[in-house]
């Protein structure tokens, strides 16, 4: 018997029909509204929510398929409360997002932006001994807000680099720490301590805004602030500000409060360097997010456990 299932349109190239077999999709594309009916599963998108307004016009619902590691974009509570598993897709976009993330330590560290720029506007007139001076990282210190997946990930590519290591987390990571030398701070020092401040703890309400105007007065000035984890966890405005003041030395961010809108002050905010949210974005990744996603409906609707359930 095939099963109704809703699944984002832009993963489309990224399935191979083996995968959708005994499925019936109904393909939404990123515009459409969350359709209304006796679906049993969901593969979304991270800009679509699903909240309880969802849940309750998808009454056969027995899944919620993130295609994402973070699902802040789902009401897991109201989730959980009519008994709809959530799964995400951890673990294969480590490597691709902290890659990306060493490549705006790069970027920002050493003013690629800036200097890209100087060459295609033809500003450049030759090479000079003070000419877009960066921040040497040998000595430095990389505090990571946040050591899970991505954030050690992030850690274990630095040794190369002779950064030093400081991390916050829930709790203490002693093989990470035995291996690269990292030590576990409080949030206070983790501020006032990091050259470079990476963020990879997951948006919650916890974490909402964690980054804001008195956040960033501690930071050491000069600093460099790295995000690819999630906008919420940043006041853009208050970044802006800290940027345009020259407190901190640069932001490089993949993400945003309100993507794809970046609040207009950062968007004109000087040193930074702005990705379009493309932090997992590689073939092998993407290809691999997507088959887990649809592996975990494949997974729950034959009636066995979801492979990666966040709760
Ligand atoms: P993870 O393995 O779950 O790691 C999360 C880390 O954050 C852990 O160290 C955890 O501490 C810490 N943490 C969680 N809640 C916290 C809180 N309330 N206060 C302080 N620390 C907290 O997740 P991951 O796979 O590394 O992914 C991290 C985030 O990156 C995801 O949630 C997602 O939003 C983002 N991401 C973005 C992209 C992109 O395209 N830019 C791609 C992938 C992921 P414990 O270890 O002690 O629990």
């Amino acid at each position: 018997m095939t099963q109704r299932v809703l699944v984002a349109a832009e993963l489309k190239n990224l399935l191979d029909s083996a995968e959708l077999a005994g499925l019936d999709v109904t393909w939404i594309s990123s515009e459409q509204p969350t359709p209304k009916g006796d679906f049993v599963a969901v593969v979304p998108l991270l800009s679509r929510w699903i909240g309880g307004t969802e849940l309750k016009h998808l009454p056969n619902l027995r899944i919620v398929a993130n295609v994402a590691v973070g699902y802040n974009n789902v009401d897991v509570v109201a989730a959980e409360m009519r008994k709809v598993v959530v799964t995400n897709t951890p673990g294969v976009l480590t490597d691709a997002t902290a890659d990306l993330t060493w490549a705006l330590i790069l970027a920002t560290t050493r003013r690629l932006v800036e200097g890209v720029d100087l060459v295609r506007t033809g500003k450049w007139t030759g090479w000079h001994p003070e000419q877009l001076l960066g921040l040497e990282l040998r000595g430095r210190t990389l505090g990571l807000f946040g050591a899970g997946r991505i954030g050690q990930a992030v850690g274990r590519r630095s040794p190369g680099f002779g950064l030093r290591i400081l991390y916050t987390a829930r709790s203490a990571k002693s093989e990470f720490e035995t291996e690269t030398g990292a030590i576990r701070v409080e949030q206070s020092r983790l501020l006032r301590e990091s050259d470079i401040l990476s963020l990879h703890v997951p948006a919650s309400p916890e974490t909402k805004g964690v980054i804001n105007a008195e956040s960033l007065a501690r930071m050491k000035p000069g600093a460099i602030l790295i995000n690819t984890a999630r906008g919420d966890l940043v006041r853009e405005e208050a970044l802006a500000e800290a940027l345009e003041s020259s407190h901190l030395g640069a932001a490089g961010l993949d993400v945003y409060t309100e993507e794809p809108a970046i609040h207009p002050r950062l968007l004109a905010a000087p040193r930074t360097v702005l990705l379009p949210h493309i932090g997992s974005a590689t073939e092998e990744t993407r290809r691999k997010m997507a088959t887990i996603a649809i592996a975990n409906v494949q997974s729950v609707l034959a009636g066995r456990p979801p492979l990666t359930p966040v709760y």
